[in-house]
């Protein structure tokens, strides 16, 4: 027996982006709780609403608020709630991207002006009018946490227009992380393997895709939520207090490859 504090004991975060128990912040949510974090969570509209409320008083959650990012008002409602309800805030997780499915399927080539502005306004620039506002409530330091894809790094198929809004993530995780770091809030970005959430099947050829990554990543698997979920914890946490302006691949090892394995099947697209 030991009387060791769980390592987040204390820690307030917040929690956006859950859309179902699929989700990537869903699987940080439960990894942070399970280290003790107590957690408020944001949802888009009152569909999702009806799943993200059980999943958070599952772990032991009542503080919910509506937030759409492109809506200044609901973010302001919900640094204002953080404000009222906690008075501080140790950590954001924002697992939150967006882009028209029809433009997922073609070629980069072809994206409208219209949803390059919007893919890269919810996909990016949220993040950084996130953490502006979280700021003021940072008063003993934080973790910014973002998640981003390989597909910022490379061409992957029918990425397109995402991978540049994930290129521009990237490059502000590194901004931000000198803006914010002299208050000591570390500023760090998940860049993680392909998983079957809502947003992903939104992305044309998915399930080749997770063949591809299955067959030849070094660990021979695809990442779960529980995988993102721990190294999410490792950035949220203290173990990390030395790390910002980051990108960590929880990928099985994806990004070190450089061809497809030899003993990998061949595939095609289904
Ligand atoms: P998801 O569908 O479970 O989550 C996406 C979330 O974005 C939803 O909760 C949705 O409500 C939210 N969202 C979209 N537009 C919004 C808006 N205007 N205002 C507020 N919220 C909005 O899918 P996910 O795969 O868990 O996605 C979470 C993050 O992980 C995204 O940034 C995604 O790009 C990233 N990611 C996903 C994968 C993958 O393969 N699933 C891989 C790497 C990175």
């Amino acid at each position: 027996m030991t009387d060791a504090k769980p390592l987040m004991a204390g820690k307030r975060g917040l929690i956006m982006g859950v859309a179902n128990d699929r989700s990537l912040a869903w699987g940080i949510a439960k990894a942070v709780h399970g280290l003790g974090a107590e957690l408020a969570f944001t949802f888009q509209g009152e569909a999702l609403e009806k799943r993200v409320r059980p999943l958070a008083a599952s772990l032991g959650s009542d503080l919910l608020v509506d937030c759409d990012v492109t809506d200044e008002a609901s973010l302001a409602a919900v640094f204002a709630a953080l404000a009222e309800r906690w008075g501080r805030l140790d950590f954001v997780v924002h697992a939150i991207a967006f882009s028209d499915k029809e433009e997922l399927k073609g070629k980069y080539v072809e994206t409208s002006r219209a949803n390059f502005q919007r893919t890269l306004d919810i996909s990016c620039y949220s993040f950084t009018d996130i953490c502006r506002r979280a700021v003021p409530l940072m008063s003993n330091g934080g973790s910014l946490l973002t998640l981003t894809y390989y597909g910022a790094e490379r061409v992957m198929p029918h990425y397109n227009v995402m991978g540049v809004a994930k290129a521009a993530l990237e490059a502000s995780v590194r901004y931000l992380a000198v803006d914010l770091g002299g208050r000591n809030i570390r500023v760090n970005a998940l860049s993680a393997g392909p998983i079957k959430t809502l947003a992903a099947s939104g992305i044309g050829d998915f399930r080749y895709i997770l063949k591809w990554n299955q067959y030849n990543s070094p660990l021979k698997r695809n990442v779960t939520i529980e995988d993102v979920g721990g190294a999410g914890a490792y950035l949220l946490s203290d173990l990390a207090a030395g790390v910002t302006g980051e990108v960590h691949h929880v990928d099985c090892g994806y990004h070190v490859v450089g061809m497809k394995a030899v003993d990998a099947p061949d595939i095609s697209v289904v």
